[in-house]
């Protein structure tokens, strides 16, 4: 029964998927014609995720293999738990505690994190739910929930504040912990000094004896071959070890160009999880947060304002912020809705300008190497009805414009043509990180 239970979760979910959540679990007591059975998960969070996703799956397909009503419970591998109760004693409800920045660093191992991005400080939301879930298990269990946590998204989507609120966690919990935080560019140049001073010993002993190595950005890596090398050796060492590493990434491992394959699977060997834009009341939220840090008061219609019109990531939507604060200062007003709109007006009058439908048509088709025509064409070859759905999902997303308003622009079509390239776009972005990447590609390159 569970091996027919596998295949079908393998033909409906991406390898990834599949991976992530199906593969690791195990039947402890098959079901047979008992009315109970029980699952095993290799931790919490897939646990968790099992049971909101897939659980009642797994019973109907039971129910129909054998006739009658089985019911699933699911349960943690022990051994796991074990290892996990030594690292947090209270097992039961971990709870996340406000990280602060710890006064007693070890000093030999200086861990470049800053203090101030911590997980209380940072907003949940659907666009970075599962990653924030992930850093949260691994903060909880370095080196034992997932090695390596591989979280990818486009920029200022909050990644840097992701992982560098792990190292905060962990320091937390364990002055002594040696965590490093460093961005790929400087691990890079951390390379060449050891190269020329001939001083690889030493950069090994310290990388190799880390308890938590967050790597950010690692898609500078590409084309650096000795780079490459090194940090092979160390990630090997620190798995190896039981030691946490954490990397983050602008795009998908197997999409890093220039990465050598054999370091592309071992990214994939833990957890790979997105971060995406946030959705309007994310935004929102995010906006109403670091208000109320900074001890401004933003009213929630402001909030709305600067927050529909920037869409592009979290980075810019402070930047914006922080505009409307200056200008309120300069002229010495309270923030309100007229005098954000003065301050980000020519802000909002080049991004409107520049996302104009027919940018959009061309961008994309540029994009996939495709005539501008075929945007209106009625052709439906998939490479050109693919692209063709892309734009018409990205004017959806960018342009206040009417579905039919979209439709008149892509040759007069339908507005439940537009709805539906809408949604197969979407569709095609949960499940194919490619599609996912130039979405987020196009949306970068739009946007300036
Ligand atoms: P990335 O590393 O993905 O480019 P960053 O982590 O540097 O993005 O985030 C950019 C800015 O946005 C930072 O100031 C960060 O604190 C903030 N930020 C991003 N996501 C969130 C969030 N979910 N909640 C609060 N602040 C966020
Ligand atoms: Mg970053």
């Amino acid at each position: 029964f569970w091996l027919s239970c596998l295949e079908h979760f393998k033909k409906e979910l991406n390898a990834q998927q599949f991976n992530t959540w199906i593969k690791p679990l195990q039947l402890e007591t098959s079901p047979n014609n008992h009315t109970e059975a029980v699952l095993i998960a290799p931790n919490r969070f897939v646990m968790q995720w099992v049971k909101d996703n897939f659980l009642s799956r797994i019973e109907t397909m039971a129910q129909a293999h054998f006739s009658n009503d089985i019911r699933f419970q699911l349960r943690l591998a022990d051994q796991i738990e074990i290892r996990k109760k030594a690292i947090i004693q209270d097992d039961a409800t971990p709870v996340i505690k406000i990280s602060r920045p710890s006064k007693k660093k070890n000093p030999d191992y200086p861990n470049q994190l800053n203090p101030n991005f911590n997980f209380d400080n940072f907003v949940a939301g659907k666009a970075n739910q599962l990653a924030r879930a992930g850093a949260i298990q691994v903060a909880e269990s370095p080196g034992i929930a997932y090695n390596p946590l591989f979280i990818y998204g486009g920029v200022g989507l909050g990644k840097t504040h992701l992982i560098q609120s792990v190292g905060n966690f962990v320091l937390e919990n364990n002055q002594q912990a040696k965590v490093r935080y460093v961005h790929a560019e400087k691990y890079v140049s951390d390379v060449v000094n050891a190269y020329q001073h001939k001083s690889f010993d030493k950069f090994k002993l310290y990388y190799h004896s880390l308890d938590l190595l967050l790597v950010d950005d690692v898609q500078f890596f590409g084309g650096k071959n000795r780079t490459q090398e090194e940090f092979f050796y160390a990630f090997n060492a620190l798995i190896e070890a039981h030691k946490q590493v954490i990397i983050t990434c602008d795009s998908y491992p197997k999409e890093i160009s220039g990465l050598e394959e054999r370091l592309v699977s071992r990214f994939g060997w833990g957890l790979t999880v997105a971060v995406e834009p946030p959705e309007l009341e994310m935004r929102v939220a995010i906006l109403l947060k670091r208000a109320s840090m900074e001890k401004i008061r933003l009213d929630e219609n402001v909030a709305f304002f600067i927050a529909k019109h920037i869409r592009s990531n979290v980075r810019e939507l402070e930047g914006a912020l922080k505009r409307v604060l200056a200008y309120s200062r300069f002229v010495g007003h309270e923030i309100s809705l007229d005098l954000s709109k003065e301050a980000l007006k020519d802000l909002l009058a080049v991004q409107n300008r520049q996302i104009s439908i027919e940018n959009i048509q061309k961008t994309v088709a540029d994009y996939y190497k495709i005539k501008v025509s075929e945007m209106y064409s009625k052709k439906r070859a998939r490479i050109v009805a693919r692209p063709r759905q892309m734009a018409m999902a990205i004017a959806k997303e960018l342009t206040p414009l009417s579905l039919p308003d979209i439709g008149e622009a892509f040759g007069g079509r339908d507005h439940t043509t537009i709805l539906h390239g809408y949604r197969k776009i979407n569709e095609l972005r949960a499940s194919d990180p490619a599609i996912n990447r130039d979405f987020n590609a196009l949306l970068h390159i739009l946007r300036g």
